[in-house]
């Protein structure tokens, strides 16, 4: 909510939607007004905007590049946004294959790669026929295109270095055990960071953040799918679950949800599946009296989870998308409800079963 709140459009590319996060706009007015105050210049204040311009230029096309690259396997990317701290390519999800993976990641920085080694001929071009007018701005394009490169190849896991090491493993230790080793790396790098950061650069710890609790999630994520190889939808579901219809007022949804412990409900229509309550939507929309309708205020477009679908797939699905709940169909009828605690709660118990 908050997030989409704060991503700015700022249109397509190759098809794929691009959004800048609005601190990255807070940035951009701070770098200027400081670069004002202190050269007391206004070339000065333009040419630092200028340049964070270009390098942000330099991240959108790398992160392009990770996209282009997954879009060869099937994989499509829901948006590229770009933060102070760089730019994030939203993929469905990564590929399974290591090799495939390897690819990815590699993609963003061969792109930085490709620019450097391309600014840096022009530079030659340029020495070559005495023409110094652009060779500030090529050197400039240099120099932070070999830092892009380098700085993502660190191993700092989920950064794309740590993704290559994971990948690397991957293909000899198999996919837990890599991933296991690639996050503690990451974390490792996460501290490193931090330190670094309080020492010399701010924006070095928020980097730190972001790669510490990436490494954390991604490791967290891999355990639980491993322990969900094997099993559907169907395993982890509940059938004991209540819906509520899409031409039901709010009110009467709120008193269905009083009167259970069932947090987030499937939405009905003539017995059709149309979309999911989530129950801080139905107080939301209480407390703004905004809303009449359970159609007002529920979210549709998200497919249903298949009763034969791979509960690993399912878990992704709810922890990567908007919602904590599906419903889960056979054919085109709803058999059963899933969630993320659910699916949790499922894992838990048969661990405890296996070790009794
Ligand atoms: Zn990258």
């Amino acid at each position: 909510m908050n997030r989409s709140a704060w991503n700015l459009p700022l249109g397509t590319l190759c098809g794929i939607r691009v959004t800048v996060h609005g601190s990255f706009l807070i940035l951009l007015a701070v770098v200027g007004v400081v670069q004002w105050v202190s050269s007391g210049s206004f070339v000065a204040a333009s040419l630092g905007l200028a340049s964070i311009l270009v390098i942000f230029g330099c991240v959108l096309l790398h992160e392009l590049g990770h996209a282009l690259a997954a879009r060869r396997y099937g994989i499509g990317t829901r948006s590229i946004t770009l933060l102070p701290i760089g730019g994030v390519a939203q993929l469905e999800r990564m590929p399974e294959d290591p090799r495939q993976e390897l690819v990815v990641a590699l993609a963003g920085p061969a792109v930085n790669l490709v620019i450097a080694a391309a600014a840096f001929g022009l530079l030659q071009l340029a020495a070559l026929t005495g023409s110094a007018l652009l060779a500030p701005a090529l050197s400039f394009l240099v120099i932070a295109n070999v830092i892009l490169f380098a700085f993502n190849l660190l191993p700092a896991f989920p950064m794309d270095g740590g993704r290559v090491l994971r990948a690397g493993l991957a293909l000899r230790l198999g996919g837990a055990r890599a991933t296991e080793i690639a996050a503690s790396t990451g974390k490792l790098m996460a501290v490193a960071f931090a330190v670094l950061g309080f020492l010399y650069n701010p924006m070095l710890v928020l980097i730190a953040l972001f790669v510490w609790f990436g490494a954390s999630q991604e490791a967290l994520w891999t355990r639980t799918r491993a322990s969900l190889d094997g099993m559907t939808a169907s395993d982890a579901m509940t059938r004991d679950f209540h819906a509520v219809d899409a031409r039901a007022p709010l009110r009467y949804a709120a008193e269905v949800m009083l009167g259970s412990q069932q947090k987030d409900y499937p939405v009905l229509d003539d017995g059709r599946i149309v979309g999911v309550l989530l129950r801080a939507d139905v107080l939301r929309a209480l407390s703004a009296r905004d809303a009449r309708l359970v159609s007002d205020v529920m979210r549709s477009g998200a497919p249903a989870a298949r009763t034969n679908e791979p509960l690993g797939e399912v878990y992704r699905r709810l922890i990567g998308g908007p919602l904590p709940a599906l419903p889960v169909v056979d054919g085109p009828h709803i058999v059963g409800w899933i969630t993320r605690e659910g699916i949790n709660e499922y894992v838990a118990l048969r661990r405890r079963l296996g070790a009794a």
